[in-house]
């Protein structure tokens, strides 16, 4: 005997799968559900935060195995950064910053 999964079923097993995991939140958005790096959970955009929804500790440890791991790598030969390039480097991101800025104006006029 073949089982059939109905439409409905199916809608709720995907409403299921996708509802924000997060106890007494009842947000269902493919769009906006999230998928957690640490618990693997779907939450939506206020709970996909480890911090928010209890994943905080996972959170922390890995940053903490991520910042070891870094600091034991040599550091090659990465010079430290001259007065000339810093202020080069400045100028480029006050520069940016200033195209940013008239772009939203000219953004909000229209
Ligand atoms: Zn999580
Ligand atoms: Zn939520």
């Amino acid at each position: 005997m073949e089982e059939r999964i109905t439409d409905k079923q199916l809608d709720a097993l995907w409403k299921e799968t996708h509802r924000c995991h997060q106890p007494g939140c009842t947000s269902v958005s493919l769009l906006t559900t999230l998928q957690c790096d640490h618990c693997r959970e779907y939450f939506c955009t206020r709970h996909q935060l480890p911090e928010v929804h209890g994943c905080g500790g996972a959170a922390r440890q890995q940053a903490h195995t991520e910042f070891k791991r870094d600091q034991r790598q040599p550091t090659g030969s990465a010079e430290p950064m001259s007065d000339q390039q810093r202020q080069v480097l400045q100028s480029q991101l006050r520069s940016n910053i200033k195209a940013k800025q008239e772009a939203r104006k000219k953004k909000k006029k229209g």
